[in-house]
């Protein structure tokens, strides 16, 4: 991954007063699994389908391998696309409907029976050519939609919510077989969902989009440790969003106020110095009980309620200043309704948020 197949830059695109894409710039390098993640509504099927040429954009430029495409239409920019609906054709075999984008390129005969046996034993549906595509489970319906998307070796792999009519349990199977797939073919995919875990598990890369403009765009690993603003920690579960008073921003640095106690630590460099500011804790980094350590940042809390998650437990707990604050433990500690507790966090694990 060391040069960009794909540049956008300085895309717009509005429809009537809606910002679907707003001064968007970014690169996709070769063989980069890059993801668009964000709620319904920011804009990210908007960019996919300018990428591939279904939707105009308002201005900006879209590079391909250098060349501008921004003009092209969508069969000269040779990428595949892979959609949420099962876009493949029912009357077809699995076998007739990845070899349909061949056979549309004239490709010769032989060439499509071996393109199409390497397509179904890539997704791991050998032995399925002949059956009828509408007698297929719908997590084989998508296998042969990614077959038929990649028969015709496009450049890019664009996919538009894939997985998500898929029940729980096959959208997880085919998150783990996506990534081995992409692994396998080098291929560059650019793939949206709104689902964090998705592509937590899948990307290397994660563009978080808000109303049309890039959030915060990193590897799983610091995005989920390191949210930089407020609207990325609270679309991750898992974070504690609190609000503090600043006292002192210099150089990097700031004093806070958090529920009523002073705490000084780094500051983003887009903090702007503002009377209040947003803070992020994840909840597996609150601690109460006998292991709170000295260093760490304490605050007095009150028990409200436990919340039973499966594999853990989730404390909700009250700061002095009324603010809602989660501990998350595998332990179970009883403890009575309002019942006083320390709460302690590294200062290392207190995320100071731009905005
Ligand atoms: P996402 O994929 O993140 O859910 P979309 O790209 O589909 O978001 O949409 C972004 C915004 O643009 C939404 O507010 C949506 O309603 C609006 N939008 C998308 N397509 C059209 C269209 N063809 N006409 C009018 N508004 C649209």
């Amino acid at each position: 991954m060391t040069e960009p197949i794909l540049e956008l830059r300085h895309l717009e695109k509005r429809f009537g007063q809606t910002v679907a894409a707003k001064d968007l710039s970014f690169a996709v390098m070769a063989g980069e699994f890059f993801t668009l993640l964000g709620p319904s509504g920011s804009g990210k099927s908007t960019v996919l389908r300018i990428i591939a040429g279904l939707e105009p954009p308002d201005s900006g430029t879209i590079i391909l391998e250098g060349r501008d495409i921004s003009a092209a239409p969508p069969w000269e920019r040779n990428l595949g696309m892979m959609f949420q609906q099962y876009a493949i054709f029912p009357h077809m075999t699995a076998a007739e409907n990845i070899a349909y984008g061949l056979k549309v390129r004239r490709v010769e005969p032989a060439a499509i029976r071996r393109r199409v046996d390497e397509m179904l034993a890539l997704v791991g549906l050998a032995g399925t050519s002949a059956r009828r595509a509408t007698l297929l489970s719908g997590g084989e319906q998508q296998r042969v939609a990614l077959a038929r998307a990649l028969a015709p070796s496009p450049r890019i792999l664009l996919l538009d919510e894939p997985l998500s009519a898929l029940d729980e349990r096959i959208r997880r199977l085919m998150q783990a077989e996506l990534k081995h797939i992409h692994q396998n073919i080098g291929t560059t995919f650019i793939y949206v969902t709104h689902d964090q875990e998705e592509a937590l598990t899948m990307s290397d890369r994660i563009a978080v989009l808000n109303r049309g403009t890039f959030v915060q765009c990193d590897a799983p690993e610091p995005l989920y440790k390191r949210p930089r603003t407020r609207f990325v920690a609270e679309f991750f579960r898992g974070f504690n969003v609190l609000s503090a008073q600043t006292i002192a921003a210099s150089g990097g640095r700031i004093t806070i106020r958090l529920a009523g106690h002073e705490i000084a630590t780094d500051a983003p460099d887009e903090h702007r110095t503002r009377d209040e500011v947003h803070i992020a804790v994840r909840s597996e980094n609150v601690r109460f009980g006998p292991q709170v350590a000295d260093h760490a940042i304490q605050l007095p809390a009150r028990a409200r309620e436990i919340l039973y998650r499966g594999t853990a437990f989730d404390y909700r707990f009250e700061l002095p200043d009324g603010q809602s604050i989660i501990a998350m433990t595998t332990r179970h500690v009883p403890l009575a309704a309002a019942e006083p507790v320390t709460l302690s966090i590294d200062r290392a694990d207190l995320i100071v948020l731009a905005d």
